[in-house]
């Protein structure tokens, strides 16, 4: 196929407008995949992808279409992940294409996500084509969605794509537009290799696996190629498509999308956005908007049994492999023993990794909340790094603290604009900016600091909007904040992985709640606990768990053994989540206490 029938697309949307959907319907379409061989949304491969109903990882797709005009195109379909942790992966996929399908979901009009994406699609100068999904609905609002795209966004209507992807209607009429719509790739065929990697996942067999789209000259099979931001080099041993299996290739041309393999370690070594080139030939400059991604949000990992230390650094470890996003180092605790300090780039990042080690590493773990990442000033004049609250010097070693902020934008219908408000001012919010999208609809924008933002603020997001509201954001930069450390003692002894930091005006309002829920949480001993929260050496509030003899076979009078057998294997299994902090037992929901006080 000619440069000039090569068509690289992408599809944008907010979760759950359909874009898996689409995409299944257009590789059954152009007969990529027979009908007998699809699997349900054959774009999210991996499980937990497919049971949250979330893309993480890019898949890409090669169609191959005649078009109405009889002329053969291959159409490269690039699957971007759906959430705002993954913002970088989004934003280097949609620079491989040179248009995006955008999937609005007409029983819902434009979300924050739908804006947020596109927004990224236009900044990557892409040709954006709207699409109205769901038409198939009874709430289905054409003329009130298109209405929302057209002034919000600003994007031309007049002939837009209603589809229902779930009926297979429109298909057609979408792969004519992005045949039509989407510009073909820039013909830079004399140039030296450049190619950008997209996606970059670890398989046993080949090493990691780069996803790529060569934006100038061309890539062979046994080419030395150069990495141009991480300068490692490799001798290619395979390269190919994804149609959407792997089928191997010996040459790919500029504007063409393929993988390849070159026994490469780690994903490190080989990171998206990073430019291959030839070694021989290398380019000049490599292509623009390469990241070395860091993470946001950090918790402690702790396996519940001290034994299985070393099998839990050996599954980080695999795990890292495929995630360069992924950092660890080791943690040492009194408390909680050995174990390793982690960060993500967000919170769900947090629980999928969390999630992968219990469940395919077969790891039982005690995981500490999680937190962002502070900077402090001591009063040497040294700008410490903290992503670890007991890790906050005292207070007469500061000089100042600061914090992550975000740009957060919420989007829903007008009548909870009163509730959304409430809560972002509750957690710290300073309001910017309100825009009417239509006159039932609004965007509220929001500078607020991100520790407020990766606590339960979601979750009352929805909650105050029945479910309308959506939102998004990103980061903005540290600022300078009155914080303190507010620390926990169980027992009379510090607690260091319940300690956090919080603003100095709600401190006595977060121990208070703090306190009062770890004595719900924690279960009673032999002996009288009393829990406090410290701020420096001034208590700020205390509570008191009173002692309590437990004899629970006591209930089980008669000889029933079998049922006191039961009685005791269910009291241990309860008791395998708990770390002893001192004398006392702690179990895996006090850790996270802090993040639902409300
Ligand atoms: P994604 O999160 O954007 O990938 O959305 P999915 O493709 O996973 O779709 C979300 C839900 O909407 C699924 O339950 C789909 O079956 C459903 N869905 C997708 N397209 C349509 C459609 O055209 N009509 C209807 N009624 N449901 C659809
Ligand atoms: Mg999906």
């Amino acid at each position: 196929v000619p440069v000039s029938n090569i068509r690289n697309f992408s599809i944008i949307a907010h979760i759950d407008h359909g874009k898996s959907t689409l995409a299944d319907q257009l590789l059954l379409k152009t007969k990529t995949v027979a009908e007998r061989d699809m699997v349900e949304q054959f774009m999210d491969s991996n499980d937990i992808e497919r049971e949250r109903g979330i893309t993480i990882k890019l898949n890409t797709a090669r169609m191959k279409y005649t078009a109405k005009d009889g002329q053969l195109y291959a159409l490269n379909l690039i699957d971007t992940p759906g959430h705002v942790d993954f913002t970088y992966e989004v934003s280097r996929s949609l620079a491989a294409c040179e248009g995006a399908l955008l999937v609005v979901d007409a029983s819902q009009g434009v979300e924050a996500q739908t804006l947020a994406n596109v927004w990224l699609a236009l900044e990557a100068d892409l040709e954006v084509i709207p699409i109205l999904n769901k038409i198939d609905l009874p709430g289905a609002d054409c003329e009130r969605v298109i209405r929302e795209i057209e002034e919000i966004i600003g994007l031309d209507c007049s002939n837009i794509l209603q589809v229902s992807a779930k009926m297979g209607l429109g298909i057609e009429e979408t792969l004519e537009a992005i045949v039509h719509r989407v510009p073909p790739p820039k013909n830079n065929i004399g140039s030296n290799l450049r190619a950008l990697i997209f996606d970059s996942y670890y398989d046993a067999y080949r090493g990691v696996v780069c996803q790529f789209r060569v934006t100038d000259g061309s890539i062979s099979k046994g080419d030395v190629v150069r990495m141009m931001n991480t300068g490692k080099e490799y001798q290619l041993d395979e390269i190919g498509v994804l149609a959407p299996h792997k089928v191997e290739v010996d040459t790919l041309y500029c504007g063409e999308v393929g993988y390849l393999a070159a026994q490469i370690k780690s994903v490190k070594d080989a990171r998206v956005g990073d430019t291959v080139t030839q070694k021989s030939a290398p380019a000049a400059e490599p292509l623009a908007g390469y990241q070395d991604v860091q993470p946001m949000v950090y918790c402690g990992l702790f396996p519940t049994n001290s034994d299985d230390y070393q099998d839990l650094r050996e599954a980080l470890g695999k795990l890292q492999l495929n995630d360069a996003a992924l950092k660890y180092e080791p943690e040492v605790n009194n408390a909680m023993g050995f174990g390793f300090r982690c960060g993500f780039l967000g919170l769900l990042h947090m629980e999928i990794v969390q999630e992968r080690l219990e469940r395919e590493y077969d790891m039982d773990l005690v995981t500490t909340a999680p937190t962002v990442v502070y900077e402090c000033m001591t009063t040497d004049g040294e700008v410490m790094t903290i992503n670890c609250p007991s890790d906050v010097p005292e207070a007469s070693k500061r000089e100042w603290m600061a914090e992550p902020y975000v740009r957060l934008e919420m989007v829903a219908p007008k009548e909870y604009v009163g509730n959304l408000m409430d809560l972002a001012n509750n957690r710290r919010g300073e309001f910017v900016e309100m825009k009417y999208l239509t006159d039932s609809r609004t965007t509220l924008i929001f500078d607020i600091p991100l520790a407020e933002v990766v606590t339960d603020y979601f979750d009352e997001l929805k909650s105050r909007s029945k479910g309308y509201a959506s939102m998004e954001y990103k980061i903005t930069g540290y600022r300078k904040n009155e914080l303190v450390k507010l620390e926990v003692r169980i027992n009379g002894e510090p607690a260091d992985p319940l300690a956090v930091v919080c603003h100095r005006d709600s401190a006595y309002k977060i121990g208070k709640a703090l306190v009062h829920k770890l004595k719900e949480l924690i279960p009673r001993q032999m002996f009288k606990v009393p829990i406090q929260a410290c701020i420096g050496v001034k208590v700020v509030a205390s509570e008191t768990i009173a002692p309590y003899r437990k004899d629970v076979l006591a209930k089980c009078y008669g000889g029933d053994m079998s049922r006191k057998k039961k009685l005791l294997n269910k009291q241990a299994e309860g008791k395998k989540r708990m770390k002893a902090l001192g004398k006392v037992e702690v179990p895996q929901a006090a850790f996270m206490a802090v993040l639902n006080l409300n």
